[in-house]
């Protein structure tokens, strides 16, 4: 018999076989094990195991998610989730949402390598025959909501052990087989939908369309994921950037305060850079949950370094909102402006707004839709930002408005002709933790490369230089958003050839994001592209490239684990004391990069599996964000 991961006490809904079939709910113990998900009635008063109710096999699971709880659900099930089946959905409900987090977190755990994993699922309950969400009458019909990534997205088959030697080829991995497709970041936007703009958008091609901030507009063409063509309120039409708009879902998206899509360490992450005393903002409690957390930033009784307290926003049977008892509200509009005037239990009053959208608007991928060619007249050079493998980079503004940094590319430097069909595939690529390509200026010579602006610059530089007593948080925070713009490139199948810290880059608020991606195929210069040359990334390098030459995302994982390395050592060169044949030499004979003292037994071995010496036993980038993601939850219950 396998371990017991997990027991609890659950609420379980009766699965209803029949349509007519009343509903019922009992209170079961729910035992996980890495075979099975069994229940059992439960002896309150002896506290005792009694009968096995059922029980579902681990490996006929399909999806693992929460449910939107019903209209006005008792106290007792406002925290659902489902597990779905051959026999269609078992339904749980979890005392409270942290239960629900971890039940939920270690079931997409154990199911992740599980044949038919659903890409789409249902946020409501399938009751009296129909599907809540979509009114569809069929128990077996399609999700209508696309699943998160990192919910059932694993790729199948990562964990395959090599059945064969590497064996020694000069070409790059083709992927074994496709990965499933990776659904959009913000699911669910479609033809019709009433969108939001979170963001003003002045049209940077004659075909877009100008946003203007909290107004809405109707999606007339999802173009692809990055492009919509739109129309406002006044009938004008063109297209505008996908990650400048929201569904119009709850009306709480013109509110200053109210963050959509922020997660709590974001959450934490922008209150404590605002550092305001009663800084506050409202965010969804978790994805599709229709919850709310109000995130409050205190100084408490005047020390420095403030702390985060995150409260949900309660509901009570008539359907009131509440933070604190005794103060009921009909909307969530009223509850925060009663709280902004009284701190009525809360750590402090909610007396600063803080929000993402107060800052930079994002980046949008290229600079107007179908534009890649930058007319370089429209750019102004302001300074100097360093000097490349490819020649100097440049601080400057597009069109006199907007940041940008513009690569000149040294002529002999790059195989240009090759980097410029490349480029096209590179526009599309868009994710928060990379840098975005918004161009190039290919009509002249030496041509440009215009991307995404950073201020704080380069990774390496600023863990060594920037960077004083950084948080254990700090420091993880980093490695997720590596992982995080990795688990994206690895999804699209592109693989980096030369991730390091030298190849990140650090925003205004700290975030991470990854840059040149793909870039070295095109450097003209032998010491660079040979593994044997002075400046090829041999430190970054697994056995089978160094080798064989072989690149895959399997390659990014080790330079990650190396990446790692480097951020838990604020950016010392690894194997430093060795030159490039000593390493070549010790790492094929299964020499390691020492435990950093700043890392912990649990972020060490995060890096030491990266550095498998079988490809095929590194973790995926997907595997990662999730590992890193449950190591960083600790580390915020204990901080
Ligand atoms: P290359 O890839 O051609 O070798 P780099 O990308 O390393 O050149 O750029 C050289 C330096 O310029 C970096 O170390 C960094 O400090 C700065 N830099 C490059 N791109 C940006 C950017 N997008 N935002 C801010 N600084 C940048
Ligand atoms: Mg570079």
């Amino acid at each position: 018999m396998s371990e017991n991961i997990l027991e609890d006490i659950f609420i379980k809904r009766s699965q209803q076989k029949k349509k007519t079939s009343p509903l019922n709910f009992k209170e079961r113990l729910f035992v996980l094990t890495q075979d099975k998900i069994a229940y059992y009635d439960y002896d309150f008063e002896k506290g005792k195991k009694k009968g096995l109710k059922g029980s579902v096999d681990i490996d006929k699971i399909k999806c693992v998610e929460i449910v939107i709880p019903e209209d006005n659900a008792p106290p007792e099930r406002l925290f659902p989730l489902q597990i779905v089946y051959d026999e269609g959905p078992l339904y749980m409900f979890a005392k409270t949402d942290d239960v629900r987090k971890q039940w939920i977190h270690k079931l997409k755990h154990v199911v992740r390598f599980n044949k038919d994993l659903m890409q789409k699922y249902h946020p409501c309950f399938w009751e009296d025959g129909m599907w809540k969400c979509c009114q569809q009458e069929v128990k077996q019909a399609v999700g209508c909501r696309v699943l998160e990534t990192r919910n059932g997205g694993f790729s199948k088959g990562s964990r395959r052990k090599s059945r064969k030697p590497l064996p020694p080829t000069p070409e790059e991995e083709k992927p074994i087989r496709p990965l499933p497709p990776q659904p959009p970041k913000q699911p669910g936007f479609s033809v019709g939908m009433t969108v939001i703009a979170e963001y003003d958008y002045s049209p940077m091609a004659p075909q877009d369309l100008e946003l203007r901030k909290d107004e809405e507009y109707t999606i007339l063409q999802i173009c692809d994921a990055n492009w919509f063509r739109a129309k406002d309120q006044y009938g004008n039409e063109g297209y505008i950037p996908s990650n400048y708009v929201v569904e119009a879902l709850n009306g709480l998206e013109k509110f200053e305060w109210y963050c959509k899509n922020m997660n709590r360490s974001q959450a934490e992450n922008l209150l404590k850079t605002e550092n305001k005393d009663g800084g506050f903002l409202v965010r969804d409690s978790g994805r599709y949950t229709g919850k709310y957390t109000v995130s409050v930033f205190t100084k408490g009784g005047g020390e420095n370094v403030g702390s985060c307290r995150h409260y949900n926003i309660l509901t009570t049977q008539q359907g009131l909102f509440y933070l604190a008892e005794k103060h009921y509200f009909s909307n969530i509009p009223e509850l925060i402006n009663y709280h902004q005037h009284n701190a009525a239990g809360l750590v402090s009053r909610l007396k600063y707004v803080v929000s993402n959208r107060t800052q930079n608007a994002p980046s949008t991928a290229g600079l107007g839709y179908g534009v890649w060619e930058i007319d370089p007249r429209q750019l102004t050079f302001i300074r100097e930002l360093g000097n490349g493998q490819f020649g100097v980079v440049k601080y400057g503004k597009w069109q006199g408005r907007h940041d940008v940094a513009i690569k000149m590319i040294k002529e002999g430097s790059m195989s240009e002709d090759d980097f410029i069909e490349e480029a096209k595939v590179m526009m599309k690529l868009r994710h928060e933790n990379l840098v975005q390509l918004y161009g190039v200026c290919t009509k002249q010579r030496p041509i440009y490369i215009v991307t995404e602006f950073l201020p704080n610059g380069c990774l390496l530089t600023y863990l060594r230089e920037d960077l004083q007593h950084p948080s254990a948080v700090q420091l993880l925070e980093m490695c997720k958003d590596v992982s995080e713009g990795m688990a994206y490139l690895e999804s699209q199948q592109y693989i980096h050839r030369d991730l390091a810290a030298r190849n990140c880059l650090v925003d205004s608020n700290g975030t991470v994001k990854v840059t040149d991606f793909g870039l070295s195929r095109y450097v003209l210069d032998d010491e660079y592209m040979s593994s044997a040359g002075s400046k090829f990334p041999v430190r970054w390098s697994p056995p089978e490239v160094l080798l064989y030459c072989k690149f895959s995302s399997k390659s990014d994982i080790w330079a990650f684990g190396v990446l790692m390395w480097e951020i838990y050592t604020l950016g010392r060169m690894p194997y430093e004391r060795m030159n490039n044949t000593e390493i070549v030499d010790k790492v094929a004979a299964g020499y390691r990069l020492y435990r950093p003292q700043m890392a912990n037994d649990r972020i060490y071995s995060v890096m030491t599996t990266c550095w498998h010496e079988k490809a095929d036993e590194r973790p995926t980038f997907q595997d990662l964000v999730i590992i890193i993601q449950d190591v960083l939850d600790n580390l915020y219950e204990t901080s």
